[in-house]
């Protein structure tokens, strides 16, 4: 995965020709302070750019249209350090088609209260040009993100970096490819869904292809790197005995080894950051690849298990949106309960793949048998995953729109060892409770697939919604069922009335 560093965010800064020249000059230098000072910061994971300041309509249009045609802008901050009419800015924000942010900050953090005079007043307007620019974001229906305050205040900065990261995993979602091996498991319903509508909304494009053209990748890769692969995981994991070399599996780890190596060809070679994958169509594969999909989302991929292309692109999405965060990231599925009175719990799992950045231990390589796919037993990294705040997400399609649901839950250490447990997992417990949780989840027609994520949590995907323009419902620890219900019926009727302005 590229690190974010390689992607920018454009601090724009309004003013008018009304003060004359030196007045703007002042601003300009203010403008390439605060640029610098954000750019400096490593709580904004991006580059800031300072683009000076824009004190006509031409020149507002112009910089939008520069933050259009950027690949490597992924936004841009708008801060009105005078007054700026706004009129000025209607062509421009019409224009532009980068997420918006608002910075409503001012360059004083103090007013010098002895020495105030109009001259200082009129260079220090944003409490008043700041206002003049919402009204006309909001006249204009536009969606951005507004954060307020003096911009070296730690926790302004932290709302930049934010949502910086949601505009990074939007940059992604714009370019992303996703490999769908196979089609989805049959007879289920929630993970199908429109494809061009997700494509519309998030840009994601997702392809299908045969299993037999990753069959055959597999088929292509040398015994010489399944020698060096099979050597890597035995150091960076701990290996059971039967899988060593000289052990009566050992067979089994070259074959998954040699499953990862082609897959991992065909996803490089295709551009692709994201792939599907079924266990009812696995034409020309020895095992449904485990350790392999596991690795992968260890490297940044998305992955959806049968066929799942929505969650494999919000797992690409939150990886994106993580990057150089501590805490992982993982497809996951609310597995199993745990209803005890005092204290329920999830165990979250799947039949294999669950990525290893979300554990703090070394996980083991294990062979067990699998039930399911008619092929031979597979290989898999078992391990739990680390406990602390997480949050899991799901992305569904109503038919009409796309909605994501969204828990805040909180990772714990599993009441007792799980000896037999031959799959990675981990045990959380749903804010506000698992009764609430569930039946809010239930209620918005979550999915059993989710993206589970420790490194950003609701502002991050709260952002993300906000630029995709798609629905968010929260369910943390102060939702009550019958206000959550509300809110449903209400996003209803809001999306129904909005149509495709949304
Ligand atoms: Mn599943």
């Amino acid at each position: 995965m590229k690190p974010l560093s390689e992607l920018e965010l454009w601090l724009v800064v309004g003013s008018q020709d009304l003060y004359g020249e030196q007045a703007v000059r002042q601003v300009e230098r203010h403008a390439h302070e605060v640029a610098a000072s954000l750019d400096a910061d490593p709580a904004v994971p991006v580059r800031v750019v300072g683009k000076g300041v824009v004190a006509n309509a031409d020149a507002i249009r112009a910089v939008a249209l520069e933050a259009n045609a950027a690949p490597g802008c992924v936004g841009v901050l708008a801060w009105m350090h005078t007054f700026s009419p706004a009129k000025m800015w209607i062509a421009g924000l019409a224009t532009l088609q980068k997420p918006l942010a608002h910075l409503h900050t001012q360059f004083n953090r103090d007013l010098p209260w002895s020495e105030i005079d109009m001259d200082f007043m009129n260079l220090n307007q944003s409490a008043h040009g700041d206002r003049e620019l919402g009204y006309l974001e909001t006249r204009m229906g536009l969606r951005r993100k507004t954060v307020v305050g003096h911009w070296r205040d730690p926790g302004v900065v932290a709302r930049i970096g934010t949502w910086a990261r949601a505009a990074c995993g939007w940059h992604e979602a714009q370019n992303l490819s996703v490999a769908r091996f196979g089609d989805n498991m049959r007879h289920v319903a929630v993970t199908e869904g429109d494809k061009v509508e997700l494509q519309i909304r998030l840009g994601a494009s997702v392809d299908g292809y045969g299993v037999d053209v990753l069959g055959a990748a597999v088929g292509e890769v040398a015994d010489g790197a399944v020698d060096q692969l099979v050597a890597d995981y035995a150091d960076t994991y701990d290996v059971a005995p039967e899988l060593h070399r000289g052990g009566e599996r050992h067979g089994s780890l070259r074959d998954a080894a040699r499953i990862e190596l082609g897959l991992r060809a065909l996803l490089e070679d295709g551009g692709f950051g994201a792939f599907t994958d079924t266990f009812e169509d696995l034409d020309g594969l020895k095992q449904l690849p485990g350790i392999a999909a596991q690795r992968l989302m260890a490297d940044g991929y998305g992955f959806g298990a049968e066929g799942d292309w929505k969650t494999a692109v919000l797992v690409r999405i939150a990886k994106v949106m993580s990057a150089g965060l501590p805490g992982g990231t993982s497809f996951m599925e609310d597995y199993t309960y745990h209803l005890a009175p005092e204290g329920t719990k999830v165990l979250g799992a799947h039949m294999l793949e669950v990525c290893p950045t979300i554990t703090s231990d070394r996980p083991s390589c294990e062979f067990h048998p699998l039930s399911i796919g008619g092929r031979e037993d597979p290989v898999r990294l078992v391990f739990t995953a680390a406990p602390g705040p997480a949050v899991v997400v799901g992305l569904l399609d109503l038919g009409d729109r796309l909605r994501l649901v969204l828990n805040e839950v909180d990772t714990v250490v599993p009441d007792e060892d799980l000896p037999v447990l031959p799959v990675a997992r981990a045990v959380w417990q749903p804010r506000p409770d698992l009764a609430t949780a569930a039946e809010a989840w239930l209620t918005a027609g979550g999915p059993h697939h989710t993206a589970y994520c420790q490194a950003v949590g609701v502002e991050a995907f709260a952002d993300l919604a906000e630029i995709a323009g798609i629905e968010l419902v929260v369910v943390d620890a102060d939702t009550s069922t019958r206000r959550f219900q509300q809110e449903l019926r209400w996003n209803d009727a809001y999306f129904r009335l909005a149509g495709t302005r949304r």
